[in-house]
């Protein structure tokens, strides 16, 4: 019999449910297709209007539910007029990362369709790089615990050696993993600010310390204000790109830009037991219920999970599925008639994801 994997399903706010339905119906495709292993979807109610109807955000039942799966599937979550009473937003994607240590936020930056792209990228150079941002610490800390005085406000960055030793260990190990697969030169670029800050010192040294464990891979380190002109610049030239979490937050969101937008950026937050795996972009209030949201991000994270489980249990039918979705939604951008409006189409959510499950 094959395994069945319990998948935790955050349908979240906005446009969150347009886009996991059709994922979930492509993921139940590949998976029977299979017929190598079953997934099996637990609804589970977070999110904005979730804290409207009851009064939390991430309820205790939701957050066990997410513990005990193999996998969390999560579109995205908040709503910018549902707010706590000292202005922010509540963020249980967040608080989800924190409660199940999901250190490592990896967010890939793979060019595929060079057209949707706003850089020049010479015909030889190919864009395939991952950008690692801490996902537990860093400026996120103080989240929710600023200090707001009369005339002055104060947020604190934490550093820890035990989740920068787990990042730089993860990130080594995947720099190692795609050498092997052919899709990197080997390297791991440390990502901060260790000239003007001692926190980021310790940071670079931790990093150092670490890389001498892995003396197949380089190691170099970069200011975070020099990688984002880099990224602009030359961003064929990286492999693996490692970073504290407010940097991560922002050169994320430029490594979505060079893709071509949110809309096709994947994500994936990752710790030492549990996985959440959910697309770079919000809720889009904007466009909401209007079938305009485009799919393809929310549908390569979910290719991302089958990669993740696919390793993590040994199943190369997952992991062959994982390169199979992956490379659907690829074919699916070079048709412009099968994309969205964010991407300079006119297909609606379910034509786009139709198409996928075509291809399939
Ligand atoms: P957003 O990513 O929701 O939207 C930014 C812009 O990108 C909007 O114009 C939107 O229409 C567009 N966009 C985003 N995803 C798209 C898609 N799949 N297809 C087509 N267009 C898309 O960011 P925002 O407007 O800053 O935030 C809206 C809400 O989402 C806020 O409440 C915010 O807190 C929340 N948020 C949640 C997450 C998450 O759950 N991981 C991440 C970011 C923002």
């Amino acid at each position: 019999m094959s395994k069945k994997f319990k998948i935790a399903v955050f349908e979240g706010d906005g446009i969150g449910p347009e886009i996991m339905a059709p994922t979930i119906r492509i993921l139940n495709h590949l998976a029977s297709k299979a017929n190598e292993y079953q997934l099996d979807f637990k609804s589970t109610p977070a999110g904005a209007a979730h804290y409207l109807k009851t009064g939390e955000a991430l309820p205790k039942k939701s957050l066990d539910i997410a513990r005990s799966s193999d996998a969390i599937l999560l579109s995205a979550m908040g709503l910018p007029d549902v707010r706590y009473s000292d202005g922010t937003e509540m963020s249980p994607q967040i608080d989800l990362r924190k409660e199940l240590v999901l250190f490592a936020g990896v967010r890939p930056v793979r060019i595929s369709a060079k057209e949707y792209s706003p850089l020049k990228i010479p015909k030889d150079r190919e864009v395939d790089f991952v950008l690692i941002r801490e996902s537990t610490e860093g400026l996120f800390f103080s989240q929710g615990n600023g200090e707001v005085m009369q005339d002055e406000a104060r947020e604190t960055l934490r550093i820890t050696r035990d989740i920068s030793e787990k990042l730089f260990r993860f990130a080594f190990n995947l720099a190692k993993d795609r050498k092997k697969l052919g899709r990197g030169s080997g390297e791991v670029v440390c990502v901060d600010k260790a000239n003007m800050f001692r926190a980021f010192a310790f940071f670079r040294g931790i990093f150092e310390q670490e890389a001498e464990k892995y003396p197949d891979i380089k190691a170099s380190s970069a200011y975070a204000d020099v990688m984002a002109l880099w990224m602009v610049q030359k961003p064929w030239e990286f492999d693996v790109l490692v970073t504290e979490n407010m940097f991560g937050d922002i050169l994320s969101e430029l490594g979505a830009g060079l893709m071509g937008g949110l809309g096709i950026a994947p994500s994936a937050d990752i710790g030492l037991d549990h996985a959440v795996f959910q697309p770079c972009h919000g809720t889009a209030p904007d466009i909401a219920g209007k079938n305009l949201a485009n799919p393809f991000a929310m549908i390569l994270s979910a290719a991302m999970m089958l990669e993740w489980l696919g390793i993590k249990h040994e199943n190369k039918f997952m992991s062959l599925d994982a390169i199979k979705l992956r490379e659907a939604v690829e074919k699916v951008l070079q048709d412009k008639n099968n994309v969205t409006r964010d991407l300079g189409g006119a297909a609606s959510t379910s034509k786009a994801a139709n198409a996928v499950l075509k291809q399939l």
